[in-house]
């Protein structure tokens, strides 16, 4: 067996391979581009593309695409071969530094939100070099941009950079109010927790709404679920077992830093984390991952599911984004320092974050707003669709304590005086692990637990780092002006604390009390995509985000027409799936039992006197059910035909939230009951008990 140091990042043209293929000269300018952004030389540029070509093509790729993420969520890639015809017949293989640095796919439907008029259709992808190329299926990967030719973002890197960039320049502005001149830069990191299920692939092709939609759309509760919680952290069976060695195994081939995995809540569910890493790779590096997930599944003849509810009454799937901001100098911008200037520098950016989180809950409700998601947040279980932030009781005490400048009751039972004392020791607190707050203070980052494991991680990341950058901004404004520097700080600390400690809750979030609570201290409570997506054209929205010049206006409405067609896109096919089960496939297989039993009761009566009570009763049952699913099918294909008529597409969300989904509900209750009343052998597909516990 080969050793996992070599073969990590086999499959990656990482800093090694650069130093190894590359003149100094031509490394260092292209190491310069990577740190500092200036831009690429065209020489220097051909000359690393020269080097990239020959080592993919000693790991036997023949094409190269410019990989890249549109609106769609899912990545986007398209292959050209290296081949060039030769005067003898033959073919030469190559690829110049402008075919590296630049791409035109043909960008006309991919979504755009009207930003790109068809006969401009052209969009232009540009190689973000901080992201390394990589080979995988016999291509080489170049990580890309992708822009119009007017310069508007048609993807999520492009915004994700630019907010990096943001939160950059401001905290940048705070680190040398507080005399830190060495540092250079400034970047967010991020540690994604993927959750997924597996289910067996013969089971799924069985399923038209797994195949169609990724979930489940009927499927009665099995007479075992999560209740037990064996399956947690339980020990991994080994069909599953293989799939993750495999996994891991192909993700550091791809210099994916795999690190963590185990069973989840549900059963059937498990989860992977990576080490972090800064966050525009952390992106990349995510995508990557759940695109080898699936690809690897198919191998164990199983079958990854993303989605983030793909069984009903059974825990949905998230994705953890745990989330810091640190300096070129290796320095955690939210850990507690041991000084108690840094104990000031800390609490200024902890400030910072509290209060971007309230100003901005409903940009960060709504980056991960999807169909999907929300049948999870707000819906019953981790975490609800308000947000709020966990510091846990010993961190909370001690803002407490700055707000109103009374003694902290540690040892020194001393007024806590920033910038002149040492914060008390707080540790990670233990009662964090009942992992119901929607955004979670872990000891040196944040956790935002709302993304939908199915979720590209930029969209969260653009709005939190957005928000901060924009508090931070506020506070460099008012401090850069101070005359008296610690007091300036500390007002401000304690101002900022006042202001928002109402996000602040520590309780269980998952409670009906908090939620009522919730409301009192005039939090935002947006249930759903329709409900959310809104706001982002909302003044204050619009305003921030271009300050920072994150979007430009019309980028910003038409990422909310891509994100609510989604919306409704994903609604409409689950509602056409269900009606086309029900029709085809359901309401037949009950109606071939009932008759069936109906046939039974006849032959019995003619031989016996039986009264056949059960079994007359049963038929009675069915047929009722049938007659509601019938009725209910029929209720979905008016609602759908009444949707399709609607074209303002915020209109045509809040019908599909008021209506669509509503008459969904009702098939399934309708088919679920009558799951639970008919002969397995007569069911069409298998049912939940066989796929959450069938691997
Ligand atoms: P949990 O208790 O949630 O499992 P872990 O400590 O295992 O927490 O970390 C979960 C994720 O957080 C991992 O991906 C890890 O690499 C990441 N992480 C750890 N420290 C940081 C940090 N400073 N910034 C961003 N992510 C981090
Ligand atoms: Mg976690």
């Amino acid at each position: 067996m080969e050793k996992v140091t070599e073969y990590f990042g086999s499959m990656v043209f990482d800093d090694r391979i650069m130093k190894a293929t590359l003149s100094e000269k031509v490394y260092k300018s292209l190491k310069r581009t990577i740190d500092r952004g200036t831009p690429l030389d065209i020489s220097v540029a051909n000359a690393v593309a020269a080097a990239m070509k020959d080592w993919a093509i000693d790991l036997g790729a023949t094409h190269y695409t410019h990989w890249f993420q549109p609106m769609t969520g899912v990545t986007a890639e398209k292959h050209d071969s290296f081949i060039s015809p030769a005067p003898d017949g033959r073919v030469i293989m190559e690829f110049s530094g402008k075919e590296l640095v630049k791409g035109e796919p043909d960008a006309s439907s991919f979504p755009s939100g009207g930003l790109r008029a068809t006969f401009e259709a052209r969009g232009y992808t540009a190689w973000d070099p901080t992201s390394y190329a990589f080979v995988k299926d016999g291509t080489l990967y170049i990580p890309t941009a992708f822009c119009s030719y007017t310069g508007e973002a048609l993807d999520k890197k492009v915004p994700l950079l630019r907010s990096m960039e943001a939160i950059n320049k401001q905290a940048l502005r705070i680190l040398k109010l507080f005399g830190n001149t060495k540092v250079k830069s400034v970047k967010t990191s991020v540690g994604p927790e993927q959750e997924y299920f597996l289910v067996d692939r013969d089971m799924w092709k069985q399923r038209k709404d797994l195949i169609m939609t990724g979930r489940t759309l009927f499927g009665a509760m099995p007479p075992k679920g999560q209740e037990m919680d064996d399956h947690y952290f339980g020990s991994i069976k080994p069909r599953v077992a293989e799939y993750m060695a495999d996994l891991d195994r192909e993700l550091w081939k791809l210099g994916i830093l795999a690190k963590t995995k185990h069973n989840e809540v549900a059963p059937a569910q498990h989860e992977l984390a990576p080490i972090y890493d800064t966050t525009n790779i952390a992106a990349d590096h995510n995508q990557l991952t759940m695109e080898v997930m699936q690809k690897v599944a198919l191998r164990h003849n199983l079958v990854c599911l993303l989605h983030e509810k793909p069984f009903a009454g059974v825990n949905g799937s998230g994705k953890h984004n745990n989330w810091s901001i640190s300096t070129d100098q290796g320095e955690n911008l939210l850990s507690p320092g041991e000084t108690p200037a840094e104990n000031a520098q800390f609490l200024l950016f902890l400030a910072a974050v509290i209060k971007a989180v309230d100003d901005y809950q409903d940009l960060l409700r709504l980056s991960v707003a999807t169909a999907g998601n929300d049948h999870r947040l707000g819906a019953n279980e981790a975490p609800p669709a308000v947000i709020s932030i966990f510091l846990g009781d010993e961190l909370t005490a001690v803002l407490d304590a700055i707000e109103k400048d009374k003694p902290y009751g540690g040892t020194a039972k001393e007024k806590m005086k920033l910038g002149v004392d040492v914060l008390p020791q707080f540790s990670k607190d233990s009662t964090d692990r009942n992992r119901t707050s929607p955004f979670a203070f872990t000891g040196n980052k944040f956790e935002f637990r709302m993304l939908g494991s199915s979720n590209s991680i930029s969209c969260a990341n653009i709005h939190l780092n957005a928000a901060v950058a924009e508090v931070l901004r506020q506070f460099a404004d008012k401090l850069e002006k101070s005359k008296d520097f610690n007091k300036a700080l500390h007002d401000l600390i304690r101002k900022t604390i006042k202001e928002h400690k109402r996000i602040i809750f520590n309780g269980n979030g998952y409670d009906d009390a908090w939620i009522a609570e919730a409301e009192k201290r005039g939090l935002m409570n947006l249930k759903t995509t329709a409900d959310a997506m809104p706001h982002i054209c909302d003044k204050k929205n619009v305003d921030m985000l271009t300050s920072h010049g994150i979007f430009t206006e019309a980028e910003i409405f038409s990422r909310r027409d891509i994100m609510l067609e989604n919306y409704i896109k994903t609604v409409n096919i689950e509602a056409v799936t269900m009606i086309d089960m029900a029709r085809k496939e359901i309401i037949p297989a009950v109606a071939k039992f009932a008759a069936d039993t109906a046939n039974a009761v006849a032959v019995k009566k003619s031989v016996s006197k039986a009264a056949c009570k059960y079994e007359t009763k049963l038929v009675a049952d069915l047929s009722e059910l049938i007659d509601d699913m019938d009725s209910a099918a029929a209720a979905l294909e008016k609602a759908v035909a009444k949707f399709r008529t609607i074209d303002v597409i915020v209109k045509a969300s809040e019908f599909i939230r008021d209506t669509v989904l509503p008459a969904m509900d009702r098939l399934r209750s309708a088919a679920d009951k009558a799951e639970t009343i008919t002969a397995e052998t007569y069911w069409p597909f298998p049912a939940y008990d066989k796929l959450l516990f069938g691997v």
